[in-house]
């Protein structure tokens, strides 16, 4: 458009490049995005068959009929194999959903449009500018262009909130829900039938303050990290882990009773006892004391915990490394 250079020919290809380099940075960012990206040689692959393309059928074999397709159905087969690398978009969110059906309809319209309006006679030179398929060009990228950029603004936004969610709900040294997250989950499954009967296990480390005063607090940092992961291979799935604060545990059990949950209790309080932390001298035995409360109907989240932290006190008060259950006291007068 503005005629730098001014001959045709390297006009035509510098454009070309300048083209092309926008739909594979753009694809490159679309990828990224999602983890993945466009390789060098793939870069240099694109590049080199269109803008070399537009090179030999503009200075050996002149035909500006075939130049037109190579653009237009290169352009669209690069973004329709970003598309379908991206697919796994369309099952995402809603934002994610959006992008992926503009962008797969970004891809496609550059065939139709192409074929409908150059067909097979390449529109003549000085007429071109005002040719059907300049007018659909300026159009249809103005229109899917504005639509695709929407849609990437939406998506990094929607991106943002997602991230300052997450970080809101997890505690980052465990990597585990913290309070807020794991109220906001575990009080979901008190009120959900289907996850009838639910139990919560509580998690204290036993004398903790001891490690960091002889080892130091990095040391303890890591006693809590390595804790988290036995936490999180002992639990099921479906089970919800949390931490409480400092060095104190919370696991919600859907559909498992007090007994139930006295079995992980007791394998999870076996394998602490049997683990070897890293920082820690080889033979320093970790242990955990561990109350258990069984849900009540209606039962609000903070009075469940309440219950297991009541047995936990009692297997502190017991002796610390052991297990047990909140027992219903029936006060008959
Ligand atoms: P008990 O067996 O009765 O549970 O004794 P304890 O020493 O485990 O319990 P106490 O509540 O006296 O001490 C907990 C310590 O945990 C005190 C605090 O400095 C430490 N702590 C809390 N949060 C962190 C943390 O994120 N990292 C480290 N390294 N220490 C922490
Ligand atoms: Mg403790
Ligand atoms: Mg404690």
């Amino acid at each position: 458009m503005l005629a730098i250079p001014e001959v045709v020919g390297p006009n035509a290809i510098v454009s070309a490049l300048l083209y092309t380099l926008s739909v594979l940075v753009l694809c490159d960012g679309l990828l990224r995005r999602s983890g993945k990206q466009l390789s060098w040689s793939e870069y240099a692959a694109g590049i080199f068959l269109i803008v070399g393309g537009i090179a030999y059928f503009f200075y050996v074999d002149r035909q500006l009929i075939t130049r037109i397709y190579l653009l237009n159905f290169g352009f669209g087969l690069i973004c329709l194999a970003t598309s379908w690398r991206l697919r796994s978009l369309r099952l995402g969110r809603t934002a994610e959903r959006i992008l992926f059906w503009i962008l797969l309809s970004f891809s496609l319209h550059f065939f139709p449009r192409t074929i409908l309006t150059v067909g097979v006679a390449a529109p003549a030179a000085n007429e071109f500018a005002s040719s059907p398929f300049w007018l659909a060009l300026q159009f249809s990228l103005a229109v899917l262009g504005a639509a695709l950029a929407l849609a990437l603004l939406q998506v990094a936004a929607s991106d943002t909130i997602e991230d300052l969610r997450r970080e809101r709900s997890l505690d980052p040294l465990t990597g585990l829900l913290n309070r807020r997250g794991f109220d906001e989950i575990a009080g979901e499954h008190l009120h959900v039938s289907r996850t009838w009967p639910v139990s919560l296990i509580v998690i204290d480390i036993d004398h903790f303050k001891k490690v960091n005063d002889s080892f130091g607090h990095p040391a303890g940092d890591t006693v809590l990290t390595t804790f988290s992961r036995s936490l999180l291979t002992t639990a099921r799935h479906v089970d919800v882990c949390g931490r409480l604060g400092g060095e104190e545990f919370l696991l919600l059990l859907p559909n498992c009773d007090a007994m139930g949950a006295r079995t992980i209790a007791e394998r999870l309080r076996t394998k602490v006892r049997l683990t070897s932390f890293k920082d820690l001298p080889r033979d320093w035995r970790v242990t955990v004391s561990i109350g258990i409360a069984e849900a009540r109907r209606g039962e609000a989240l903070s009075d469940l915990i309440a219950r297991a932290d009541e047995a936990l006190y009692e297997a502190k008060r017991a002796g610390r490394d052991r297990v047990r259950l909140y027992r219903e006291v029936v006060a008959s007068v």
